[in-house]
């Protein structure tokens, strides 16, 4: 099985109120000594092995500048990549531009992961970030010009104070921008961002069931495929970097507090940029058990709108899925669906995947 590749890139020009996620504001002097530390530690770690995917994401990758961005893809190409590897790069939309897109497709990148979020002029504010619709569309449209035909885009609800018919007007915008995928997140208030501070929280729980229910509706209406919770492509658009960890797959991840999962070991490198930029990654290690590696496959497992081969999954461990979870029960109370050997939740009861999967480890 070959394997995946994350790269941290921690800055970015600004802070996002509800962000949680290892990042910095930027700082010219910090890059480059970045970069290189991020080449020392792929030299040491990187097993040489072909890979299917590499994920740029971040922080702002595209908030480097350019010379950064060249040294970062001299880097990058270390890596063996299969022949239709995915390399996926994320920005902001305000980076986007001629030169950019340039280098980006003279790297090999494959896809573009844009964070919009919301055009809601209020939920801008609070979360400290900026998107205009016309904006977002020639910039999206610049991208196909550049023959960047997988784009993502990012949707954020559930903030309080977001009423259904704002999301309703998000929606209706997202759908015009011509992109292949959308990833959708429902806020989480997260200890040291400012909206905690602030005691901005979310809203009510049957709003934010009511806003998912319409998210997924209106998505697929529109010819998408939720391929998982909260995620929802074109066909053919599913983000081969993303199935990597919802099929439990091994995968490395490279930069500060990137995390890994390579040869049954899940690994996290430091926050602290200082010890980083010094060669320390100081990795946090942990050699995942068979019951571990097992409960990973079932609550990434079934994230994904398909779920898990029990079939599969059986082989793969040498156990029967029914001694070890208690799945008869969750069958019974239609909390899980079991068809032609595939386990998956029940679509009405996707919305509390969480507390299902809590009963089922
Ligand atoms: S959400 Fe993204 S752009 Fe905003 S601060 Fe966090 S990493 Fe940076």
């Amino acid at each position: 099985m070959k394997r995946a590749v994350y790269i941290h890139v921690p800055f970015c020009k600004k802070i996002c109120s509800y962000c949680d996620f290892c990042k910095v504001l930027i700082r010219d002097e910090w890059v480059n000594s970045y970069i290189k530390a991020l080449a020392n530690e792929i030299d040491e770690y990187y097993l040489g092995d072909e890979v299917k995917s590499i994920y740029i994401g971040g922080g702002t990758p595209s908030a480097l500048k350019l010379i950064d961005l060249l040294k970062l893809f001299e880097v990058i190409r270390k890596f063996k990549r299969s022949p239709d590897c995915e390399v996926t790069f994320e920005c902001n939309l305000s980076d986007i531009n001629d030169t950019l897109l340039k280098v980006l497709r003279e790297n090999n990148v494959t896809r573009i992961s844009i964070g919009i979020e919301s055009f809601n002029p209020n939920m801008l504010e609070i979360m400290n970030r900026e998107s205009d619709f016309k904006d977002a569309l020639n910039k999206i449209n610049l991208c196909k010009y550049y023959k960047f035909n997988n784009i993502n885009i990012d949707l954020m609800y559930g903030i309080a104070g977001q009423t259904l018919n704002d999301l309703k007007e998000d929606l209706k915008l997202f759908l015009k921008l011509p992109v292949t995928h959308i990833s959708t997140y429902s806020l989480i208030v997260e200890n040291n961002t400012v909206i905690k501070l602030k005691n901005i929280g979310n809203v009510s729980e049957d709003l934010e069931a009511e806003m998912y229910d319409y998210i997924v509706r209106k998505l697929r209406g529109a010819g998408f495929n939720q391929y998982e919770v909260s995620n929802f492509s074109k066909v053919g658009y599913e983000s081969i970097h993303n199935l990597t960890y919802w099929h439990n797959e091994e995968y490395y991840g490279f930069g500060l507090n990137a995390s890994g999962f390579i040869d049954d070991v899940r690994y996290t490198n430091t926050a602290s940029l200082t010890n980083y930029l010094n060669l320390k990654y100081d990795r946090d290690s942990m050699l995942m058990t068979k019951k571990q590696k097992m409960d990973d496959e079932i609550m990434l497992g079934l994230r994904l709108v398909e779920g898990i081969n029990i079939k599969e999954f059986n082989e793969k461990y040498q156990e029967d899925i029914f001694e070890l979870y208690p799945i008869k029960p969750l069958l019974n109370n239609k909390d899980l669906i079991l068809k032609y050997d595939r386990l998956f939740i029940n679509p009405n009861k996707r919305y509390v995947m969480n507390s299902i999967l809590l009963k089922m480890i």
